[in-house]
């Protein structure tokens, strides 16, 4: 007997895949994160509420961009910034939200991540803007994650996490684990002093180079080091996971 047809079933797979991996990689906290893939017409989003580990691929929710949806399980609390990035963002087809240590550590602290390090510009400017607070869920927050998100493919999420986005879901997993690595950075050298900032000039350069040697290339690993995920101090496994 076969199976009912699933529309768009590789995708869906496709994002339970990197539902765990954010996970596996230490870049997210339990069941807080979500995670879309746009489709015609619309848009695929992981549930709410539901272990990673459990899902199959009829659990992934189909919606549209005025906010309906389809199938048994009801759409990842956050669909609001899913739906309105990638109606905001048609470069962008997948939306990776987490709930990452550092990152989301500067985030209570409503600090943005300066041009502390050239990698940076991996997000696409000169910062990693942190979006001011805003109930989860609510379309405030929606709004305040397009705006931090303008001219940007990653940001922060004031008392709560980040985003990114990319034209993959691969592409935007890779660089969530890249603004979580920054983030560890940043914060290190925040216990020492105040780090010294790249200027405005540099970072120009830097963005312009990254555009030359491609999205794909600054997308999946142009530094090893910089790739690593940083290791949890209150685990203490120091054990580097390389992606890929
Ligand atoms: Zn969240």
């Amino acid at each position: 007997m076969s199976a009912p047809r699933l529309a768009h079933r590789a995708l869906r797979l496709e994002i339970i895949a990197t539902a765990r991996r954010m996970n596996a990689l230490g870049i997210n906290q339990g069941k807080s994160g979500n995670l879309s893939h746009r489709v015609p017409g619309g848009f695929l989003v992981t549930p709410t509420g539901m272990d990673y580990d459990a899902l199959e691929p009829a659990d992934i929710v189909a919606m549209e961009f005025d906010g309906s949806h389809r199938g048994p399980r009801l759409p990842s609390s956050e669909w609001h910034f899913h739906c309105d990035i990638l109606a905001a963002r048609p470069e962008a087809n997948a939306v990776v939200h987490t709930h990452a240590m550092f990152a989301t550590a500067l985030a209570c602290l409503g600090r943005e991540i300066p041009a502390f390090h050239y990698m940076v510009a991996v997000a696409g400017g000169d910062s990693i803007r942190c979006a001011p607070y805003a109930t989860f869920g609510t379309e405030a927050l929606s709004r305040h994650a397009v705006s931090a998100l303008e001219g940007r493919k990653a940001c922060l999420l004031a008392n709560h996490g980040m985003i990114a986005v990319g034209d993959t879901l691969k592409a935007a997993l890779a660089l969530a684990q890249e603004v979580e690595t920054l983030a560890a950075m940043y914060w290190r050298a925040l216990q020492v002093g105040a780090p010294n900032l790249l200027d405005a000039a540099e970072m120009a350069r830097v963005i312009e180079k990254f555009r030359t040697y491609g999205q794909q290339k600054v997308a999946s690993d142009p530094h090893p080091p910089a790739s690593r995920v940083p290791p949890s101090p209150a685990s203490g496994r120091g054990a580097s996971k390389r992606r890929r």
